[in-house]
């Protein structure tokens, strides 16, 4: 198989296809149709073997996590998933790897009507990257700067079992067999949150997915809004499993675990009325862990009402060792 053949074998007959893809897969670039009153939300996220996943991970649940982190992203913008590249290094054309990749790849894209227009593929190490872009009504993004002092900080879903997942995986954690695959199937199959981001738009003052972590992404929000923020330990969303667990592996890997891929949001008092009304729109859960406040920097209470000092901040790829 060379590399023509493989792209028209297992990218070019892909099974979304949008009217407002002009031309996609087969020509120098792809010719994409923007709704009048609409802007587009372009993000990019790299995976790359060793460092993000496995070496053994099955191609079907990583063919769904490429896309799914990048879904998260545009979830966090509150933009609706339109297109999609995906740039490819390969170690060798697997035909049966390659199938089970693009099932898992594929059964998202037709989730969310995003349509793979486009892409590049290389002999090397195993690395995928894909950019993904959105569309939202013009102006109404959601933006990690908006958060405003008496906003009420918000997350979807539950926090953790992700972060239980890696430790576990590196021998850190003995999890009885049905608690290991629930954890293991939240790391290596996040649904992203694009119901809820869709949303949101109308209701949250800012957003991010928490992909490093809750202390690092809602540390984001804080940055670029300047604002403070004050978080209660014991309204985190933590999974009946973590709490069984919580005695054992504290709060740290719940804030700092990463790879949890639910949203942190900030709400204006004002639209908190609003955000209860459509828990059904929002497709899950959300759970009040806090306010933001004047100033900078995140206080963390215990139940006491004590502070209380996080071992670990988030994840950094070039932080040093
Ligand atoms: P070019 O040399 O003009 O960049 P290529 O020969 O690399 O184009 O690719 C041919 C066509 O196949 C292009 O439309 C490209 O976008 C598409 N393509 C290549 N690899 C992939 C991939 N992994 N997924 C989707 N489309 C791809
Ligand atoms: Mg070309």
């Amino acid at each position: 198989m060379n590399e023509f053949e493989l792209i028209r074998a297992f990218f070019a007959a892909q099974p979304v296809t949008r009217a407002d893809v002009k031309v996609g897969i087969g020509d120098d670039g792809a010719v994409l149709e923007v709704p009048p009153g609409m802007q587009v939300v372009v993000t990019t996220d790299a995976l790359v073997s060793g460092v993000h996943f496995f070496p053994d991970v099955d191609p079907d649940a990583l063919g769904h996590k490429s896309l799914a982190v990048n879904l998260s992203d545009l979830a966090a913008m509150g933009a609706d998933p339109a297109w999609f590249t995906l740039s490819l290094s390969l170690p060798d054309a697997d035909r049966g790897w390659l199938r089970a990749f693009c099932d898992g790849m594929f059964r998202l894209a037709r989730r969310y009507q995003i349509q793979l227009v486009g892409g590049d593929t290389v002999r090397g190490p195993l690395s995928i990257s894909i950019s993904a872009h959105g569309l939202v009504p013009h102006g109404r993004a959601l933006l990690r700067s908006g958060a405003r002092p008496g906003d009420r900080i918000y997350v979807t879903g539950e926090i953790g079992d992700a972060g239980l997942a890696l430790r576990q995986k590196h021998g850190e954690l003995d999890l009885a067999e049905t608690d290991r695959v629930a954890a293991a199937e939240r790391l290596v199959r996040p649904m992203p949150r694009i119901e809820a981001g869709r949303t949101l738009r109308g209701i949250a003052s800012s957003a991010v997915d928490i992909s490093d972590g809750l202390l690092a992404d809602l540390g984001h929000i804080l940055e670029h809004s300047r604002v403070g923020a004050r978080v209660r330990l014991g309204a985190l969303p933590l999974s009946k499993l973590y709490r069984s667990l919580l005695p054992q592996v504290g709060w740290d890997t719940a804030l700092a675990g990463g790879d949890d891929y639910e949203l942190c949001i900030t709400v204006p008092a004002h639209s908190v009325g609003a955000l209860e009304k459509s828990e059904v729109e929002l497709g899950c859960a959300v759970t009040c862990i806090g306010d933001i406040i004047a100033g900078t920097g995140l206080q963390l209470l215990d139940s006491a009402g004590k502070l209380y000092t996080p071992m670990t901040a988030g994840y950094d790829h070039f932080a040093r060792q």
